[in-house]
């Protein structure tokens, strides 16, 4: 495992969504879905902090292929990925809605992965792909703000 990727669901502001929701949207055939074979992200973090596990997951330093998700393309076979719900304001405009919880539960998620794993570069989907707004922050200036070096 090279990166831990963050990533928003690119949804409306003060908006939930469901696991099952992004499942469907990643997996489905098209039109309807982007016909991945497999999620995108790995953990799942809701307005109201609350973690939620999509794909199983040992914890060790390796991307197994059963736990890969298609976060970023060319990068998956080397990443976890994790998103949080939101990411837009209601015009759809890139934003960063992370509700006070969803930060607090980004901030004891990304420093219990560091700690097991310093040598992984945790990261902001655009900084992959910079065609992307994703996740709508700057993840090196909050790593930065919270004490993560690296
Ligand atoms: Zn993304």
């Amino acid at each position: 495992m090279k990166y831990l990727v963050i990533h928003c669901t690119a949804t409306p502001e003060g908006r939930e969504v469901s696991s099952s929701e992004i499942r469907r949207w990643h997996t489905s055939p098209p039109p309807s879905g982007r016909g991945w074979k497999q999620v995108g992200y790995t953990d799942m973090i809701h307005l109201d902090g609350r973690v939620e596990r999509m794909v199983d997951n040992n914890e060790d330093a390796n991307v197994d292929p059963w736990e890969v998700t298609n976060g970023a393309a060319g990068y998956n076979s080397v990443s976890r990925h994790i998103v949080y719900v939101g990411g837009c304001d209601k015009h759809m405009k890139p934003k960063d809605t992370r509700t006070e919880a969803q930060k607090e539960a980004l901030k004891r998620y990304v420093r219990d992965f560091h700690e097991r794993f310093p040598q992984v570069k945790i990261v902001g989907h655009h900084e992959l792909n910079p065609g992307k707004a994703c996740p709508s922050f700057d993840v090196a200036a909050w790593l930065r703000s919270i004490g993560i070096r690296q």
